[in-house]
């Protein structure tokens, strides 16, 4: 445990960019031409299929860690 560890969202029910982690798993921004942070592994299952995946995050200073428009840490 960091202590900065959001939930992260079903792998299944991620869009197939963010599952990829070509985008970001909270905002969805585009992380092809950014140095993305690693979220850590979303998980899930397809029958028997385990579909747990890593995926990534917004570096400091782009998209939801940059303005923070959808999520405020704390309150
Ligand atoms: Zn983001």
């Amino acid at each position: 445990m960091t202590g900065e560890t959001r939930e992260l969202p079903p792998a299944i029910e991620l869009p197939r960019a963010r599952y990829s982690g070509w985008a970001c798993v909270w905002c969805g921004a585009s992380l092809r031409h950014v140095l993305a942070v690693p979220a850590g592994r979303a998980t899930g299952y397809v029958g028997a299929h385990d579909m747990s995946t890593e995926v990534s995050q917004c570096p400091p200073g782009y998209g939801c860690e940059g303005r923070s428009p959808y999520i405020k840490e704390g309150s």
